[in-house]
């Protein structure tokens, strides 16, 4: 039995980053940018008005200045404006030439084509210069999952075609004969597959295209032929069989099917029954079937493994830390992942941690995480947690 970071670096060993692909701009929002872009222009690329007033070489209380033309957004004035004269201009216009400052159409009286400027002048000269938020050569850089304010910046950078890793195909297999889909009639010894589908969704937050396979049943024939289904996903996800009773087949089966095992067991409640290895082409991860020790392994395995596999970087899931708002238990030997949830009191574990139990999970918005053998903990004291 290995420890959670020991299994998931050798996961990290087995998780090929995934090579690249170009997408429109609209497609790009949640994707991880692969290479680094850089920005073809600058912007803005004119000096622009900020706001709507009038153009001036220089404005002093009182002064009377002649309007001689207009600057409106995407239609420039021709020409230069001297000393005595004003260009009326309104926000995104370029700013003529010969202007050193925008004073605000509040601050004037307008009397036909001539301006006052009034005795009271805001302080700024309302001028974006050329270049004011990014020039050109600008660099985006990668590894970045895009988010709706990237994606702004790439279209101001004229990036129409983003650079993104491929989304990692995830082939998901439940295992069981008591199994039945949802929405099926399930017979008097059968259940719903469920955690399938809260991996399924999972996958499809991380970024990556799940596919979800026919349920193998439990024999060795049902799981071979689902197991040929699997074409070219880059991930292939079993779901229950992987501990060792007697209608436990993945590993054999996998085995049969010429899989490198990686690892086995790994020193955690809930979901010891972990397994790895490399199968054809795929990366292979068992996951023990108990809803909850699916899920949970889905947090602090496969979301890692889907991170690395989109380029972002071999890290395990993210902690936070709180304060406990209830004492805890000693920890035993192996690192334990218990459902809480986090609120303004502080963290507090559900009393029932039974790993069959999805109400508690659904529940839960965090996983406290407590070390082997972590001696007990007092209400008050920090303990580290994984938002869910
Ligand atoms: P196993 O690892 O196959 O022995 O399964 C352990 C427990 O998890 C059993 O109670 C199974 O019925 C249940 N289980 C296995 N796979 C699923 C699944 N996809 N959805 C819901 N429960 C499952
Ligand atoms: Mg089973």
């Amino acid at each position: 039995m290995i420890t959670v970071s020991e299994a998931l670096d050798r996961l990290f060993a087995l998780a090929q980053p995934l090579d690249t692909e170009e997408v429109p701009l609209l497609k790009a929002a949640g994707r991880t940018l692969a290479r680094d872009v850089h920005s073809t222009r600058d912007q803005p690329p004119f000096p622009a008005s900020a706001m709507d007033g009038y153009a001036v070489t220089r404005a002093n209380a009182c002064d009377t200045l002649t309007v001689i033309g207009e600057s409106a957004a995407g239609h420039r004035f021709d020409g230069a404006v001297a000393d005595g004269q004003a260009v009326r201009i309104f926000t995104g216009a370029p700013v003529p030439p010969g202007a050193t400052r925008v004073v605000i159409q509040e601050d004037v009286t307008r009397t036909g084509e001539t301006i006052t400027i009034g005795d009271r002048l805001d302080e700024g000269d309302n001028i974006r210069p050329a270049g004011n938020d990014f020039r050109k050569g600008m660099t985006l850089a990668a590894p970045r999952v895009l988010t709706p304010g990237d994606i702004a910046l790439l279209a101001s950078m004229n990036i129409a075609r983003v650079p993104v890793t491929r989304r990692p195909v995830v082939a998901l297999i439940s295992t069981g004969d008591e199994l039945v889909m949802p929405g099926e009639e399930p017979g008097p010894d059968q259940i719903i597959a469920s955690n399938t589908f809260g991996l399924h969704a999972l996958l499809t937050q991380l970024g990556a295209e799940p596919r979800l396979l026919p349920i193998a049943r439990d024999n060795a024939a049902s799981l071979k032929t689902i197991l040929g289904l699997v074409d070219d996903a880059d991930l292939v996800i079993t779901i229950g069989g992987a501990s060792v009773g007697d209608h436990d087949l993945v590993a054999p089966v996998a085995a049969e099917l010429g899989m490198e095992q990686s690892f086995h067991k790994v020193a955690m409640r809930p979901g010891k029954p972990l397994m790895s290895g490399r199968l054809g082409n795929a990366m292979m991860i068992g996951l023990p079937g108990n809803p909850v020790s699916a899920m949970v392994c889905g947090h602090v395995f496969v979301a890692p493994v889907i991170r690395a596999m989109l380029g972002q970087g071999a890290a395990p899931q993210p902690r936070r830390s709180a304060v406990l708002a209830s004492p805890l238990p000693e920890n035993g030997p192996r690192e334990h992942y218990l459902r809480a949830t986090l609120g303004p009191e502080g963290i507090t574990a559900f009393e029932r941690q039974d790993s069959a139990l999805l109400s508690v999970l659904s529940a839960a918005n965090a996983l406290i995480v407590r070390p082997v053998r972590d001696p007990a903990r007092d209400k008050g004291e920090t303990v580290d947690y994984i938002p869910i």
